[in-house]
């Protein structure tokens, strides 16, 4: 049965890997669905989504989660996809991660559609904070980024989170070349108006269409370049450690920006995380060609402590790094939109 196929890798489990680093930051996809179409991550069309049956239920979500943050050392959790309020569930999903621990971190990373109809059920069910992605603030940017006329749905869902006390409300934002990179100065200052801390993140090789150049990123030296033609950047005194984000105080604060260089400047000695796909695959990179099947393992009956076994085996199999420099890199087989970003 199942318990020949796992190995007990010690009694005090934790999530590491073979190069010292320790996975607490669990990243949870509950859909690979969404309501927007953003160039950066999928075709016009959509694509072929997840069967219904392989999608874990809210159940089988929170059980996992319960899995990571009970007998792994997990304690951050952030609800991604996909769009995760499509899910139905969420706002159970979030009330019943919150009951593991008061001092579990639960966070949610969103494209804010319909978020100000759910902002105030979201922070009442135990939602801390919310990351939300905008690259643009010009409506018909958006509408060439994402392929949908949104773009005030996003604004009212942004001031609802920052309403709802779901803050620091972050803002994710992808500058793609052509399109909205000349929009830097722009997007942070109204970001610094409305009280958001923006976080520039480098585009990567994850979108479905494998439309990803190095040549056509816009690099974070770039960014740094635009941005200090209109303001003061100086490095924040917040030590970097596993948040990826290189922090700035603009114009002597308090505001700041972040730029995230994923590619250029990559943070993979520091990584602290660890994905969950919404069908049950543990993923221990976002670049991760491989991914290990929880869901089979659950479904078959296996107990926690054995789905724990499973997730430290996982891990340990975790690469040194992306590798998206190297001539032999592979785009992971599932998008961004599946492996929940
Ligand atoms: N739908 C939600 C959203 O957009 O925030 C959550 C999922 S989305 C995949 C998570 C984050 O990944 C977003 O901030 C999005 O901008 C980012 N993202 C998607 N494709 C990307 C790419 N190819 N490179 C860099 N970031 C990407
Ligand atoms: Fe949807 Fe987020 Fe991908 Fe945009 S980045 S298509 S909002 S999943």
């Amino acid at each position: 049965m199942l318990h020949h196929m796992t190995t007990r890798v010690s009694d005090q489990r934790a999530l590491a890997d073979r190069f010292g680093r320790v996975a607490t930051d669990l990243r949870v996809s509950l859909t690979d669905r969404c309501n927007l179409r953003c160039s950066y991550c999928m075709p016009a069309e959509g694509l072929d989504w997840l069967p219904g049956e392989q999608v874990l239920t809210d159940d089988e979500v929170v059980r996992l989660i319960g899995v990571a943050v009970q007998h792994l050392g997990v304690h951050e959790v952030r609800f991604t996809g996909g769009e995760p309020l499509v899910r139905r569930g969420l706002v159970d999903i979030v009330r019943r991660t919150r009951a593991l621990g008061d001092d579990l971190d639960v966070s949610m990373t969103s494209n804010a559609l319909g978020l100000a109809r759910t902002a105030t059920a979201l922070a009442e069910a135990g939602l801390d904070r919310v990351n939300v992605s905008l690259d643009t603030v010009r409506a018909d940017t958006f509408h060439t980024i994402t392929r949908r006329d949104r773009f005030d749905d996003v604004v009212a869902g942004l001031a609802a989170a920052q309403a709802a006390g779901l803050g620091p409300v972050k803002v994710n934002a992808v500058l793609l070349r052509g399109v909205n990179d000349d929009q830097a100065p722009e997007l942070l200052r109204w970001c610094l108006d409305h009280g958001y801390d923006l976080r520039f993140i480098e585009q990567m090789p994850l979108d479905a269409q494998h439309g990803w150049h190095r040549d056509a990123m816009v690099t974070a030296d770039e960014i740094f370049a635009m941005l200090e033609q209109e303001f003061v950047l100086e490095p924040a005194e917040e030590p970097r450690g596993s948040a990826p984000a290189e922090l700035f105080t603009v114009d002597g604060g308090p505001g700041t920006v972040g730029v995230i260089a994923s590619v250029t400047r990559p943070f993979c000695g520091d990584c602290d995380r660890v994905r969950l796909t919404a069908d049950g695959q543990v993923r221990n990179c976002l670049f991760a060609r491989e991914e290990s099947d929880l869901r089979t393992a659950m479904r078959a009956g296996a107990s926690d402590e054995e789905l724990a076994d499973r997730w430290v085996v996982a891990m340990r199999g975790k690469a040194a790094g992306h590798g998206i420099d190297d001539e032999t890199f592979l785009q992971p087989a599932r998008p961004m939109s599946a492996i929940g970003g």
